[in-house]
């Protein structure tokens, strides 16, 4: 039999012997925010709780780990003027976090790692870190999925520029085909450039695919009239596998490497 991987669905009595074991918790964190018209708003905690799920099934016969119940909602301000979007205020986050983690740390856990699907949380994640390894001697790591160094090889191997993806992409919208395609409506799926903060566009600086050091507030109504920034249109079912596969091993590897810290 597998070994159980959910926190929630242990008992009182498991947890603690989990614990006691030096287990990680994976936290997935993703959002609940407009992705176009042809995908949902959980996408983005879709992948991250289908992400963390197969880290987890696939290490947990190396050392153990723990999925925790997901934080649904996310720092989502960009998206903010487009229906549906839900966005926690930063102190709201923030706090809820914190909280968690302590009573993590409570518990006896003392590596934490939030798996996060959405940019727009990722600031916010990384201020956390070291206040709360400070305040709980926690280690504590947060992998975005979309990171550079998880991205460049993909990129290069499927010929696919950064704008493609972006928001609501052709990753993502890929990933959503492999995870859950009934919730996929290719039909509605558009492409769009963005208008603005594009080289093309006459910015050398303030881009959207990022300057390093160079932090800018763009809003999705700066860019986007449908909500889309990327090339959903060029999307599969099958890129979405292939990624997912190399996306999950390299996750794996650094967690060895939170293991060892
Ligand atoms: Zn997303």
């Amino acid at each position: 039999m597998m070994a159980q991987i959910f926190f929630g669905e242990l008992s009182s009595e498991e947890v603690d012997k989990i614990s006691s074991q030096e287990a990680l918790i994976l936290i997935p964190i993703g959002s609940i925010e407009q992705h176009g018209h042809h995908l949902p708003l959980a996408t983005d905690s879709i992948i991250s709780q289908e992400v963390t799920r197969l880290i987890a099934e696939r290490i947990n016969n190396e050392f153990p780990v723990l999925v925790f119940p997901q934080i649904p909602f996310g720092k989502s301000t960009e998206h903010a003027s487009k229906p549906g979007t839900i966005s926690l205020e930063t102190e709201v986050l923030t706090n809820l976090l914190r909280n968690i983690c302590k009573n993590l740390v409570k518990n006896g856990f003392k590596k934490i790692v939030f798996i996060n699907g959405h940019g727009g949380n990722t600031n916010l994640l990384n201020t956390m870190l070291r206040e709360i390894r400070e305040e709980t001697g926690a280690f504590i790591t947060s992998i975005y999925l979309y990171s550079e160094t998880f991205l460049k090889e993909t990129l290069d191997r499927f010929k696919l520029e950064e704008l493609d993806v972006f928001h609501a992409c052709t990753l993502e919208t890929s990933f959503m085909m492999t995870l859950k395609p009934e919730l996929v409506h290719m039909e509605k799926a558009s492409k769009e450039k963005p208008h603005k903060f594009t080289e093309e566009s006459g910015y050398k600086y303030l881009k959207l695919t990022g300057s390093k050091g160079i932090e800018f507030s763009w809003l999705i109504d700066d860019v986007s009239d449908s909500g889309v920034i990327g090339d959903p249109t060029k999307a599969t079912a099958e890129l979405g596998q292939e990624v997912l596969e190399s996306l999950v091993e390299k996750i794996c590897e650094v967690l060895r490497e939170i293991k060892k810290v």
